[in-house]
């Protein structure tokens, strides 16, 4: 039997006995070198070097991809590699520790005003769909954290489309209380004075 197949051979049986489309060299070595000496009826010599040059070759001609460079490779020939698979062998991004201050805001007040409004946005009427609801946002004229240092009380809160609550945190776009569609709950001026004359700055 030639090495290519032999080496074929051995993927599909590594793959179907871990259930898997990856495989790894250090499997191949493991479970199935014994076996490609033995199909090959090589002296079995440099077994290794000459498995490495026919992954390679497997490689060059699309039937394996080398998903790292330690030697774990995803099998082509056995048709669309199971998606989960393929996942399951990346490594999850790195993660650094970090500390947060998380301004401990009132909720009720910002759910009673999103059902107030029906969950549409004060400045353009539109509300977000989703499967079992809709959604809105809740913007704070004064912002809470620094260094703004604004309160979390119903005069100071907008309710707002996802779209329009970028722009106003971004200082994008300026209020006017007479240019707001829906305008049922009291805003203070002053927080709109500074929403437009400090964030819009
Ligand atoms: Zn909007």
């Amino acid at each position: 039997m030639t090495w290519k197949k032999a080496v074929l051979q051995a993927l599909t049986r590594l793959a179907k006995r871990h259930s898997s489309r990856i495989v790894t060299r250090q499997k191949i070595l493991e479970e199935e070198l014994d076996q490609i000496i033995s199909d090959t009826q090589t002296d079995g010599r440099t077994p290794g070097q000459t498995l490495n040059r026919i992954l390679q070759d497997l490689r060059d001609e699309g039937m394996l991809s080398f998903l790292d460079n330690k030697g774990t490779y995803g099998l082509l020939f056995l048709g669309n590699p199971d998606p989960v698979d393929i996942a399951r062998d990346y490594n999850p991004p790195p993660r650094d520790p970090a500390t947060i201050h998380r301004i401990r805001r009132d909720t009720r007040i910002v759910a009673q005003l999103k059902q107030q409004y029906e969950y549409r946005c004060q400045v353009c009427g539109h509300r977000v769909e989703l499967k079992d609801g809709y959604y809105c946002e809740a913007h704070h004229l004064r912002p809470l954290g620094q260094p703004h240092n604004g309160p979390d009380v119903p005069e100071n809160i907008i309710i707002v489309c996802p779209n329009h609550h970028v722009q106003l945190d971004y200082g994008a776009l300026k209020l006017n209380l007479n240019e707001l569609l829906y305008l049922e709950h009291a805003l203070n001026q002053s927080f709109i004075d500074y929403h437009n004359n400090e964030v819009c700055s």
